[in-house]
């Protein structure tokens, strides 16, 4: 009843306003206000949108539509994160990539029982990306002091650099298991002083 009551009210208001002629159905009536209404609110949340913007911290970085055919794997360890990010676009000459940081970044491929649950993620994660931007190139890289070894693993200093180089051949094995079209490298991230190298690690 209400509604009846309703939907002519409306068809009153908008034929004594002159909107539309008095044989318009009330259906007509109420799905036009329901399209101004509509549209009224949209035109609301863009201007708030486009208040919002005006405020906000904006990237000089240019975004880039299109996805890139390459990745990279690293640890999440943020004191290398810069010099990483350096590497892959100066040393290698990439113009943009994927990535996978997380701790111990290609440790989680090396096999190790106790990481058994990083590596089901990642590989997840991997395969994804893999589909998703048609991934052509995969570069993996370690880095000396990371905690993943240290904490995690509980492996001692001794001998770490060969097993990092070890790793990243286990990890590209490994990845290949999954992803075999992609092109494996391996870096092992190094540091002397204050700055970081990256030695090629053939994988
Ligand atoms: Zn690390």
């Amino acid at each position: 009843m209400r509604t009846a009551r309703a939907k002519r009210f409306c068809e009153i208001q908008a034929v004594s306003a002159g909107w539309l002629p008095s044989s318009v159905p009330p259906i007509i009536v109420l799905g036009t206000i329901y399209l101004l209404l509509f549209d009224l609110r949209r035109i609301m949340i863009g201007m708030a949108v486009a208040q919002a913007e005006k405020s906000a911290f904006r990237s000089s970085a240019p975004f880039e539509r299109r996805a890139f055919p390459q990745a990279a794997i690293y640890c999440s360890d943020g004191r290398f994160a810069d010099q990483i990010n350096q590497f892959l676009h100066q040393g290698l000459g990439l113009d943009g990539y994927d990535r996978l940081a997380i701790a111990g970044g290609p440790a989680c491929f090396a096999g190790y029982f106790e990481a058994y649950r990083e590596e089901e993620g990642a590989v997840s994660h991997l395969r994804f990306l893999s589909r998703l931007h048609k991934l052509g190139r995969l570069i993996l890289i370690s880095h000396e002091g990371c905690g993943f070894y240290s904490d995690f693993l509980r492996v001692s200093e001794l001998g770490l650099h060969d097993r990092l180089r070890n790793d990243l051949s286990r990890a590209a094995r490994r990845i290949r298991e999954v992803e075999a079209k992609l092109r494996i490298e391996g870096y092992l991230a190094r540091v002397n002083g204050s700055s970081v190298w990256f030695e090629p690690v053939a994988v």
